[in-house]
């Protein structure tokens, strides 16, 4: 495929504007998409882009303004953030706080926003029905903000705790060091969140009122006429510009000029500098950062595009080939980043080894030679051509995502690009120019680079400190010589241009096998090694399939050694993979390879044209294995770090892991891994490798443009091969050592409470899990659990994080281990210790029997429907429905069909049965309650931690059946059962202890179900 011709077939009309302006160019749309496109410009200047596409569940809406954090008052670091939480807020016509959210919960939506250094972005999702009121309300926003008072103080705290979550980011961190070493009269040097101490401890000190200067600044900067607006809904264009005339013409235009900050960040002191910092995480980055010219004033003739395009290649020839050829790194990426519009820079990301931690010199240098292969050769038209082809048919073919992700790009894109190319922005490289790709070439030289190097080892040398994170480190100027050297070293005959990419689709036609296209996934074979389900796609036209691949392998999970060691395998398959692989992944293929619980996972997707090439080269690659040496050192030590890096997850995710781990059967404890990893050689893999590989049993999932035939004869090629693989010779694994993942069943009325301290001490976030499990795959319980968090959702985001403000992240969710379902609440917070945490859930669970007994029928209706229309709603891409039924057929669960059976049982539903619900399973003493807290206490939370720890010493036993009173005697519910003690959880002080006093649930996929046996 070339460049889009100049075809008009292909090409919506955008209408002449109402206010007389003539016409514009046409907007450019791929050629796959159905929907239609129209621009408008409102009296008061505001710019819209409607998308009506009949097809949606969902309408949305996205508000992008030209004003960001570049413009923050020199004393008032993060206002336009502030701003931001603030004006998303209340309004005169709806004044209520939260009332936008909760209408949009309401009605199956959700919205968010964010701030970016030149603009702030809005945007909001509702079921398709609703577009009406919500574009109402949000419009309302813009039209007469409140900036209610009283809640000023409120959302400092709120914007305050998602600083501080941000704290121990090395993203954050390591950005801001970046922001830190850059003039201080660019605004690239702001901070731009904003924190407790920058809206209100220190503007207090100085007499200055955060909410009047929020006012004036609201007042200066924001203005229709630099707004933009994105609306999609199933009504038709027409209907949708009456709606956007009618709802956001009131937007009042006073006419302000977008503010540009022209210039660098960079002078020449913060150029050629050697900056060494020490990161939270293990593990070493090497960031090479130039000042260029944005990509933006030259985005048809992309080149910052091309240039990373040929960086960050990992095929033969590249850099990062040869930097992993050597052994100092595993990841490189390569392009432009904190793009403004007249300043960004270009970045080249190393993640170095331990090894190449030594070489930082030679690896800048290597990235100077490639550089320079690039100047002397490197301005190829064929690679622009093949780029482009690339892109083409990425932009031609693109899936369809979330209404909001969309309309929130294309909002954004509609203030930087012309109209005509509102959606394709810069994806379409378009005009082969090689003056500018030199001259952009030409920007990336040793004397005017910035090397930021992150690496622990700097501990005892970074004397200095970033002052907004803490971040320390050491900065000087790169001595004279080196950069000479870098200068004028000769290049490396390892490196070189790519190939030409033969993996690139040119078939894109679609399979027409009437026969297949059923609609659900059904066995097409089996054998004693495999079963393949296949389904053919029947609804999205799409040259695109995707192959499940599932290994099941007895002996890969019988130790911590062994699950380590096959860990290894995968990473390592990977690695050889790569070279080969990348061109695949330029051509718009994608694999990836995962260890899992009982074996590992291939999943290969995309153009379906030269997917089973790619998948028969994977296969290749597993049975011809061999452990390298010298690969297998660097795969060790990369496990290593993941694992040691788990202490630095945000606590919740901590949370969340030891759930899991008390949960689920067979499961080892990354500490566990760590202590076997160090004695683990390449010798030791070497031995294990063919008995992972000497019993295996495929669960394939074929699904997409492939025929059945196809299908099939994949499957016959992945057992033959495993059969008789150079390495390799696989056989059907006994019935008896399938071990399918099983789930803890916690007792009727349990209670407990696992603590444990966060294992980032820096950190001094905790973080609260309260799990309340409700019991295994069925219809009616299902839909009681997932409709009783949608309810409680709003109610609990309203009062534990708006009203209580103990935390950014709040939230209640559903939970589904393999059929098991549960309700979950999360709350991270710097302000109350778990154990106060789990209080303020269980009083608004007390209050809300109440509310719920209380809720009129007709809001009860409106929940119902909510979810009802959740569940009908289709599919956007293929991933999104293959990767439902993928889960259906792991899980073991088979239900096909689940929205269209949810709905019917939805549908007869009564309120009393969501009451009953309650009361039975989830309120407090409620006589089938099973409650699991998980508890993770931050660095100021320590007292309280020993405080739990030693009052659950005193409480009974895990070991015991039956919940006992404190004085030891069994309770007795109704009906004379035994249930457990309601006031206090006891203490889980040892996993496995616990885990073994416990029952389990059956594996749906043990073999009941006839496709199982
Ligand atoms: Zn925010």
């Amino acid at each position: 495929m070339g460049a889009p011709e100049d075809d008009s077939s292909k090409l919506v009309q955008s209408m002449s504007l109402k206010d007389g302006l003539p016409a514009d160019a046409p907007i450019l749309k791929p050629r796959s998409d159905g929907r239609s496109y129209r621009r408008i410009v409102l009296p008061n200047a505001l710019q819209v882009l409607l998308i009506s596409d009949p097809d949606t569940d969902k309408a949305a809406g996205s508000m992008d303004v030209h004003v960001g954090s570049f413009s923050d008052p020199e004393e008032l670091p993060g206002l336009a953030h502030f701003l931001e939480h603030m004006l998303f807020f209340s309004s005169e016509k709806y004044p209520d706080e939260d009332s936008f959210f909760k209408f949009l919960v309401e009605h199956g939506g959700q919205s968010n926003a964010y701030t970016a250094p030149e603009h702030t972005n809005f945007h909001f999702e509702v079921s398709a029905d609703h577009l009406v009121e919500a574009l109402d309300r949000f419009a309302q926003f813009f039209i007469c903000p409140l900036f209610a008072a009283d809640a000023t103080s409120r959302e400092i705290k709120a914007v305050d705790s998602e600083n501080s979550k941000n704290l121990t980011t090395d993203v954050w961190r390591m950005n801001q060091l970046a922001r830190h070493l850059t003039s201080k009269d660019h605004p690239f040097y702001k901070f731009g969140t904003g924190s407790l101490e920058t809206l209100e401890v220190i503007p207090k000190k100085k007499g200055i009122d955060t909410r009047a200067e929020l006012l004036k600044f609201y007042e200066a900067r924001y203005s229709s006429n630099l707004m933009c607006l994105a609306v999609y809904g199933r009504e038709s264009l027409d209907e949708l510009q009456k709606l956007a005339e009618e709802k956001l013409s009131a937007v009042k235009n006073s006419k302000k000029d977008i503010v540009r900050f022209p210039g660098q960040p960079c002078s020449a002191e913060h150029l050629q500098i050697l900056v060494k910092a020490v990161p939270v995480r293990e593990g070493h980055t090497l960031m090479l950062m130039w000042p260029v010219t944005p990509e933006l004033q030259n985005y048809r003739e992309a080149p910052s595009h091309y240039i990373g395009h040929l960086i960050g290649h990992e095929a033969d020839g590249s850099l990062f080939a040869l930097l992993k050829q050597l052994g100092w790194a595993n990841s490189l990426s390569a392009g432009e980043m904190e793009s403004n519009l007249d300043s960004a820079f270009f970045i080249v990301d190393i993640e170095l080894t331990d090894v190449g931690q030594e070489h930082m010199e030679e690896v800048v240098g290597f990235t100077f030679q490639y550089l320079s292969v690039l100047r002397k050769e490197g301005v190829a038209e064929w690679i622009f051509k093949e780029l482009q082809a690339v892109c083409d048919m990425k932009f031609h073919f693109q899936d369809k995502m979330t209404p909001v992700h969309y309309v929130s790009s294309l909002a954004n894109y509609m203030q930087l690009y012309p109209p005509e190319d509102w959606l394709a922005a810069s994806m379409l490289p378009r005009n082969f120019n090689s003056e500018v790709l030199s001259e952009a070439i030409q920007q990336l030289t040793p004397e005017r680079v910035r090397i930021f190097w992150h690496s622990k080892k700097f501990q005892d040398i970074a004397t200095d400190e970033e002052p907004w994170y803490g971040t320390r480190f050491t900065s000087k100027k790169i001595d004279e010589s080196l950069i000479k050297k870098w200068q004028s070293a000769d290049v490396d005959p390892r490196l070189h241009l790519p190939n030409p990419n033969l993996l690139i689709p040119t078939d894109f036609s679609l399979i027409n096998d009437a026969d297949s296209k059923v609609q659900f996934p059904f066995v097409l074979k089996k054998s004693d090694m495999y079963r393949l389900w296949y389904k053919a796609d029947s609804r999205f036209g799409t040259p695109k399939a995707c192959i499940q691949m599932h290994f099941n392998c007895p002996e890969s999970n019988y130790s911590p050694e062994a699950s380590i060691l096959t860990r290894i395998f995968t990473k390592m398959l990977v690695d050889y993979l790569n070279a080969y692989a990348y061109y695949a992944e330029v051509a718009g293929l994608s694999y990836k390879i995962l260890v899992t619980v009982h074996g590992f996972q291939v999943s290969v997707s995309g153009y379906n044209h030269k997917l089973i090439v790619l998948t028969k080269k994977i296969m290749e690659m597993i049975v011809n294995f061999e452990v390298k040496e010298d690969r297998f050192k660097v795969m060790k030590e990369m496990v290593m770090k993941d694992c040691v890096n788990f202490r630095f997850q945000q606590p919740y995710q901590q949370a969340l892991y030891n759930c899991s781990l008390l949960l689920e059967h067979r499961r080892w404890h990354v500490n566990e891994y760590i202590e076997v990893l160090p004695d683990l050689t390449a010798e030791d893999l070497r031995q294990m490798f063919p008995r992972i590989l000497s019993r295996i049993f495929v669960e394939c999932f074929v699904a997409g443009n492939i025929t059945s035939k196809e299908a099939e004869l994949l499957i016959e090629h992945v057992e033959t091969t495993l059969k008789s693989g150079p390495t390799v010779n696989a056989k059907p694994p006994f019935s008896s050592q399938l071990m399918e993942q099983r789930i803890v069943r916690l007792e009727d009325g349990s209670d407990f409470i696992y603590a444990s301290q966060g294992l980032n001490p820096q950190d001094e976030n905790s973080a609260l899990q309260l799990y309340l499990q409700v019991g295994q795959e069925e219809t009616n319980m299902n839909i009681l659990v997932e409709l009783l968090v949608l309810t409680i959702k709003e109610g609990v985001f309203h009062q534990l994080r708006t009203v209580e403000q103990l935390g950014y992240l709040v939230f209640v969710a559903t939970k589904n281990d393999f059929g098991v379902r549960g309700i979950q609440f999360l709350i991270q917070s710097t302000v109350k210790d778990p154990g106060a945490l789990e209080d303020r859930v269980e009083a608004f669970l007390e209050r809300y029997a109440d509310t719920l007994e209380k809720m009129p029928q007709e809001d009860f209706k409106r929940h119902v429907d909510a979810l009802i229309e959740m569940k009908l709603e289709k599919y956007k891409n293929l991933w999104e429905e293959s990767s439902f039924y993928w889960r259906e057929i792991s899980d073991g669960t088979l239900n096909f069909d689940r929205p269209e059976v949810e709905v019917a049982a939805l549908r007869k539903l009564e309120k009393e049965g969501l009451v009953d619900f309650f009361k039975s399973f989830v309120q407090r003493n409620a006589p089938y309650r099973r409650k699991l807290s998980l508890q993770v206490y931050g660095s100021q939370h320590l007292e309280e931690l020993r405080s739990v720890v030693e009052a659950g010493r005193d409480s009974c036993p895990v070991e015991s059946k039956y919940l006992l009173t404190k004085e030891g005697k069994v309770l007795k519910g109704k009906d004379g059962e035994e249930v457990g003690a309601k006031s206090r959880g006891r203490l889980i002080d040892n996993i496995s202890t616990f885990k073994r006093a416990q029952s389990l649930y059956s594996s749906l996929k043990g073999g009941l179900h006839p496709e199982y046996k």
